[in-house]
């Protein structure tokens, strides 16, 4: 398994890539896919299941996190599956923010309406529908260099294992 350093390295170098990739569909494509990218590596990451680098970033609100590492054990297939882990944390994100609003007394739906309401006047194949599927993207992207990294790792200290005598 990669450290976080090397996680962060191989996110921030790699993030360029993924921002000229997008740009062949827009600038704005460009912008909010490289955005979920940086997200999706350091702070979203698949290592939230354990106290890693991505959950101190968190900062204070670090303790969201913690019902979520007791659940989830480390690198498991909810945390580590390509995709699936990234929309489990997002649905598990979404639910904290819910209950949040909800203690809070936040009507979140009125603004949840009001939203796609919104979206709904600009019309049709308007950027915001296209924006959401780019950070969702950009989000799955950057959890899946943490899993590419964490599997090469995994392959080298096989390998160096077997040619030990
Ligand atoms: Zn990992």
């Amino acid at each position: 398994m990669s450290d976080g350093k090397t996680h962060d390295f191989i996110t921030i170098s790699t993030s360029p890539v993924i921002g000229c990739l997008a740009a062949q569909m827009s600038a704005t494509v460009a912008v909010t896919t490289t955005i979920g990218y940086l997200v999706g590596g350091l702070l979203l990451s698949p290592d939230l299941d354990v106290k890693s680098r991505p959950w101190r970033r968190w900062g204070w609100l670090r303790f969201i996190w913690l019902p979520y590492q007791k659940l989830v054990p480390h690198r498991s297939w909810i945390s580590h599956t390509p995709i699936v882990g990234t929309l489990i944390q997002l649905s598990y994100l979404g639910a904290i923010v819910l209950l949040a609003a909800t203690l809070l007394g936040i009507d979140v739906w009125t603004i949840v309406r009001v939203v796609v309401d919104r979206q709904q006047d600009v019309g049709e194949g308007n950027p915001w529908s296209v924006n959401c599927f780019a950070l969702i993207t950009g989000l799955c992207l950057g959890s899946w260099a943490h899993l590419v990294a964490d599997t090469l790792s995994s392959l080298g200290k096989h390998k160096k294992k077997k040619r030990r005598p």
